[in-house]
């Protein structure tokens, strides 16, 4: 087996799942061929390619998975924000027309270019720091014109950067004040009609729901996941957001966590998964290994992509990010420094 490029010398945290931890392997080597990674192990081991690359003994991680944004957006809610350090809840401004309604009368108002120009910024910040792919979620448009607008936006900004990026469709997002009593017929709307010219047009890879008191009842969300379902779409939900019924952290006993930005203009003005991880251990207290490993491989999973990204292993797309450190928890402990040496895309350096 002769490979189109070799990285040597390398430290590789693979993020294998038969593999305890990390999956480390302290002196190796990946090759590549055709943009997927055709050898995976031992430096010693590593077959021959046209271009061999010497890393110096840096660390290789998978590319870096953002499974969880709301990327595409208009405007922006920084008013918000000095309000809610004054004392108000994100509830009492919602009610008030602020939060999601404010977003939503921005990003009808904006033009698909426009909505690709303002996200780009925070979409290379995320590159900057070795994402290769990325989860948009729409839900600011709420009609068909414009919720159809952002997802089109979101598939537009992975033809603009080296970045693979999947849309989720979130139309139960809010309720748009032009259904203000009737949760019931602007589920129907979303069921019947946008949701069904979405998948026709292939603009989602997902579906999501905002299921909380200010957002939709878990029945509207049951019909909403029925109608994913009749379009073969697989489902996501936004959950205990702002209340805590204590149902998720008995749902995530044992399961795998994934850690994303979240990134958004109102809760989570986010773009660095870097500082994620960080605020993942210290407020959340996950392991070091956790955060990495929800950053990559549980990443992949929580996008139904753990047979193309998330390891570095034969056969998984050559997505790598090759970082300046001393070890993998570096990544975590530290904030405000990007140690990004390298990032490859689909075999590509970018
Ligand atoms: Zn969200």
């Amino acid at each position: 087996m002769r490979c189109d490029r070799l990285w040597t010398n390398a430290r590789l945290a693979t993020m294998r799942a038969d593999l305890p931890g990390l999956g480390v392997v302290e002196v190796g080597a990946i090759g590549m061929r055709d943009g997927r990674i055709a050898f995976a192990g031992a430096a010693a081991d590593a077959p021959d390619a046209a271009d061999v690359i010497d890393c110096g003994g840096r660390w290789i991680t998978p590319g870096l998975i953002d499974a969880h944004t709301h990327l595409v957006f208009a405007g922006d809610r920084i008013a918000e924000f000095e309000l809610r350090q004054k004392g108000a809840s994100y509830e009492e401004i919602a009610r008030a027309g602020g939060g999601i309604a404010s977003t939503v009368a921005a990003t009808r108002a904006a033009s698909e270019a426009a909505l690709v120009q303002s996200a780009l910024p925070r979409l290379d910040a995320l590159i900057a720091e070795g994402v290769t792919t990325i989860e948009i979620k729409s839900g600011y448009g709420l009609t068909l014109t414009d919720e159809a607008k952002m997802l089109r936006a979101a598939r537009a900004l992975g033809d603009a950067r080296p970045v693979t990026v999947r849309t989720t469709f979130l139309g139960a997002h809010a309720l748009p004040g032009e259904f203000v009593g009737d949760a019931d017929g602007y589920i129907a709307l979303l069921c019947e009609q946008i949701l069904p010219a979405i998948a026709a047009e292939g603009l989602a890879d997902a579906v999501d729901a905002f299921c909380e008191n200010i957002g939709f009842t878990p029945a509207q969300t049951e019909r909403m996941f029925a109608a994913a379902a009749a379009r073969g779409l697989p489902v996501k939900l936004h959950a205990e957001q702002l209340s805590n019924q204590h149902g998720a952290a008995l749902a995530a006993r044992g399961v795998p966590i994934a850690l994303a930005t979240d990134c958004n203009p109102g809760t989570s003005p986010l773009t660095s998964l870097l500082l994620t991880m960080n605020m993942g251990a210290v407020l959340f207290g996950l392991t070091t290994d956790e955060c990495l490993l929800g950053v990559t491989r549980h990443a992949a999973q929580a996008l139904g992509l753990s047979g193309s990204i998330g390891t570095i292993e034969a056969g998984k797309r050559c997505d790598l990010a090759i970082w300046d450190i001393e070890r993998p928890s570096d990544l975590v402990g530290r904030m405000g420094l990007n140690p990004l040496h390298q990032r490859i895309w689909m075999g590509q350096t970018t």
